[in-house]
């Protein structure tokens, strides 16, 4: 059975929030510091800390990439980039290689590439 919570955040804020999730009739939910409205991240989603800047700009990539962290059955999401210079090198690998950027995103190796 899926867990009942799953996490939306605030870019803006660097705020992430647990909920119940989306049910068929669901409505957007908005941050309650500033009112944006949230996105949906997942159920597998680990927050960075606040501070964290490098990390909440990685994740705001991901998130526009339209990547999120679903909780498989039995698996986590599988690998995420967590630093810009992760980010970085998978972007550098699409644009080299024409991949789409929200599967180039998730690999956890990037082929090395003479040139
Ligand atoms: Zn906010």
């Amino acid at each position: 059975m899926p867990p009942a919570k799953t996490s939306y955040v605030c870019i803006p804020c660097r705020a992430s929030y647990k909920q119940p999730r989306p049910g068929p009739h669901d409505h957007p939910r908005k941050c309650p510091r500033c009112t944006a409205l949230l996105t949906h991240v997942g159920s597998a989603f680990a927050p960075p800390r606040r501070r964290d800047k490098a990390a909440w700009r990685t994740l705001s990539v991901l998130l526009h990439a339209g990547i999120s962290f679903p909780m498989g059955c039995s698996t986590g999401p599988g690998y995420r980039p967590r630093t810009l210079a992760e980010v970085r090198e998978r972007m550098a690998h699409a644009r080299r290689t024409g991949e789409p950027p929200a599967r180039a995103l998730v690999r956890r190796e990037v082929p090395y590439n003479r040139w």
